[in-house]
């Protein structure tokens, strides 16, 4: 099963896609995380990606791509797992259109595309209140979904998740991925989630869609 969580940022992909990719035993492909895990490299590549990401401009599609590709391609995913789960990527037509080839090439397709609705300030306002556990990679919002207390957890705040990079991610994600809502909308595969809700609805929300 291929399943794609399409949205703007702070949206709640990366939530929803954990609980999910554990339910279904999908492996989640997030390019955001590939990306911050190649940034902890800080050699000049490491740097450049840094760079763009803390200003919220995206990376090359054919860096990304190829990210992607070695992902798809390999034998842990297509034994261990019973698909993928893409939270993140595409994010450009391009890249819609090449991940669209590359599944054909293994014959898979695109099952399900996911598309989380909410409004500009309700995001800014939860992005700013992010924090995420370096140890298990969970995610928390100190206002919507606070870390239980007295745990053992090492939380940090994401370098572009300021106001001022979340407003431009905002509008990159307008300019360059929304056109991939009319891409999927052809085969008729995306489903609406109304993503001001709380993250347990949505994900409720998510699995009964996943059932059809
Ligand atoms: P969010 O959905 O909250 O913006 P991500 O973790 O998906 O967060 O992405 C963080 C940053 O990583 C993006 O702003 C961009 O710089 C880079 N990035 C992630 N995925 C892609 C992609 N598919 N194509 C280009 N750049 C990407």
């Amino acid at each position: 099963m291929i399943t794609m969580l399409l949205g703007p940022p702070g949206s709640g992909k990366g939530t929803t896609a954990n609980v999910i990719c554990k339910n279904h035993k999908l492996f989640s492909l997030s390019t955001g995380d590939l990306l911050r895990e190649r940034v902890k490299q800080t050699d000049g590549f490491g740097k450049h990606i840094a760079n763009l990401m803390s200003t919220g401009e995206l990376i090359s599609d054919d860096i990304i791509n190829q990210l992607v590709k070695e992902i798809v391609e390999s034998d842990k995913i297509k034994t261990e797992y019973n698909g993928i789960l893409f939270d993140g990527y595409p994010r450009t037509v391009q890249q819609a259109q090449f991940l669209k080839k590359l599944l054909a090439d293994n014959n898979q397709k695109v099952n399900y595309v996911l598309l989380f609705n909410v409004d500009d300030d309700f995001i800014v306002k939860r992005i700013v209140a992010r924090r995420i556990d370096r140890k298990t990679g969970n995610i928390y919002n100190l206002i919507t979904n606070p870390p239980p207390e007295n745990a053992d957890l090492d939380l940090y705040q994401r370098p572009d998740d300021k106001e001022e990079t979340i407003l431009h991610r905002l509008d990159v994600y307008k300019k360059q991925t929304t056109p991939l809502i009319d891409f999927y909308k052809e085969s008729d595969i995306i489903y609406e989630v109304d993503a001001s809700q709380p993250v347990e609805k949505m994900i409720e929300i998510a699995e009964k869609i996943l059932e059809r």
